[in-house]
């Protein structure tokens, strides 16, 4: 099962990036050829019957499985990305983080009015992040059709707090 498979390669870190945080490191993933393309397939088959037209990747995690998976839909993907990184004309959107608050941002020509956005990242927290580039997105009168992660922290509630976005949440392996 790949929700088994995951878990055993996954590492843990303890108090990374500060004290009492344990951080899912998915770095042994990508050492395992095998695994990143099952993962990929299985993010394909959760996916099965939504009509996506872009994948959008959150950094800098989310661009590793977010462009296989955009390969493997033949869709193109776009990365969102940390104020002051994409070059060319962007759109911006704040959110609040646990001190402070953070600004993500996206090409203003990466998606089209009307395009079906699946956003993905590798894992779903309290999904602050996530609302932020669902709302990013819409700014371009897109349509967010979902949402995809590898890890969902299912004691941070993120889910809950996505659906009061309307947004459908899939991961392969929860804790
Ligand atoms: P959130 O906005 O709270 O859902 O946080 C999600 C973002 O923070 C994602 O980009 C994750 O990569 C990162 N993140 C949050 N908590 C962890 C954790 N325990 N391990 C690894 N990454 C994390």
């Amino acid at each position: 099962m790949i929700e088994t498979k995951i878990k055993q390669v996954v590492r843990d870190v303890a108090d990374f990036p500060k004290p009492g945080i344990v951080f899912k490191d998915i770095t042994p993933i990508l050492k395992n050829p095998e695994l990143c393309a099952e993962i990929t397939a299985a993010l394909v088959i959760q996916l099965q019957g939504i009509q996506i037209d872009v994948v959008a990747g959150i950094e800098s995690r989310g661009f590793l499985f977010g462009m296989l998976l955009a390969q493997a839909l033949k869709v193109p993907f776009v990365p969102i990305r940390k104020a002051g990184k994409l070059p060319a004309k962007t759109i911006q959107q704040a959110y609040d983080i646990e001190y402070g608050s953070a600004v993500i941002e996206l090409h203003e020509d990466a998606i089209s009015q009307g395009q079906k956005v699946l956003i993905h990242d590798d894992l779903l927290a309290t999904g602050g992040t996530v609302a932020a580039a669902s709302q990013l997105v819409e700014k371009l009168q897109a349509e967010v059709v979902g949402c995809s992660f590898i890890i969902e922290l299912e004691f941070l509630a993120g889910r809950e707090r996505l659906k009061g976005y309307n947004l459908e949440t899939f991961a392969l392996a929860s804790y």
